[in-house]
């Protein structure tokens, strides 16, 4: 069985064009060979239509074609940073529902941008109380650091409840700011809330050392390798995940996809085997392959002592 941390519903009802046009751009930019005007604009209309499962019922295929039992559903909060969809993040929170109340192979973490003030604080409240959503999504690149006293009330709530932050960590879309993205700025918030388990998006990707390091030292921090699929040539993902095993960190590992941002490197199942082959290569012993791709998220979620540090 295998438990997915991190996917996001494939609409641009829940992304800025924007924001995804940002990232795209830098896929473009790190092709080996440029592109004309009309090679750019085919790319984009291929990159838009990436973005076409508004009822994941794609998402849902191909978790079943890869073996992936349920993926955690993470709304992201662009309102604040992107005027247009201000109004719209309680609007999001119900279609996430929505999709949740059809089947039960979708967990969804509530996402709300720290600078909406207490009526984000009732948002975040009333979507883990009353909608049944399991943790918070945090998007640092929007503009404020993951350890902002003005999160304090958020993590109290998780503190309380036992539920789990998911924070970006790392580069984004050329479009915001990576300032705030980086492994340190979540120490202070995990150093001063032991009891909520924090999930680094991407595991650091560019920054793993620093990333693992923090996990090494900090029992509630835990690295989801989602957005690792373009770090599979060149033997790099080998290298990062070896790294992990040696500050012993296979407990702390957590598979993710990052649906649908990397649909274009191909089908859930390619990084699924991608992650077995750990296995096949003595990476990874049995034992380490079970805890990252189910025990380890399981825990963090089901476990009567699912919080970190004791
Ligand atoms: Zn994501």
């Amino acid at each position: 069985m295998i438990l997915d941390c991190h996917s996001h519903i494939a609409s641009f009802k829940y992304f800025p064009v924007e924001f995804f046009r940002g990232w795209s751009d830098t896929i473009k930019r790190t092709l080996p060979y440029s592109l004309s005007d009309s090679q750019s604009r085919k790319l984009d209309l291929l990159f838009d239509g990436l973005m076409d499962d508004s009822e994941c019922e794609r998402l849902s295929m191909e978790m079943d074609e890869a073996g992936i039992t349920k993926s955690i559903l993470l709304v992201i909060d662009f309102g604040i940073t992107y005027k247009k969809y201000q109004d719209d993040i309680e609007e999001i929170h119900k279609c996430h529902v929505e999709i949740m109340s059809k089947t039960d192979k979708f967990i969804g973490f509530s996402g709300v941008d720290p600078r909406r003030g207490k009526e984000g604080i009732d948002l975040f409240e009333k979507a883990v109380t009353k909608w049944g959503f399991k943790g918070l999504k945090l998007y640092p690149p929007c503009g404020y650091s993951p350890s902002d006293s003005l999160l304090d009330p958020y993590y109290e709530i998780c503190s309380s409840m036992g539920l789990p932050v998911l924070v970006h960590i790392g580069p984004t879309s050329a479009a915001l700011p990576f300032r705030f993205s980086q492994p340190i700025e979540l120490d202070s918030a995990a150093h001063r809330f032991p009891k909520v388990n924090f999930i680094m998006g991407h595991a650091g990707v560019t920054q793993y050392q620093e990333a693992a390091l923090l996990a090494q030292y900090r029992p509630n921090i835990y690295l989801d390798i989602s957005g690792f699929q373009g770090e599979l040539n060149h033997g790099q993902f080998s290298k990062i995940m070896k790294w992990n095993i040696s500050k012993g960190l296979s407990k702390r590992v957590l598979f993710g996809t990052d649906w649908p941002i990397h649909r274009f490197f191909g089908r859930q199942k390619k990084w699924v085997e991608a992650v077995k082959d750990l296995e096949r290569q003595h990476i990874l012993s049995k034992q380490d392959l079970e805890n990252i791709m189910f025990n380890n998220l399981h825990q963090i979620l089901f476990s009567e002592a699912q919080h970190g540090a004791k």
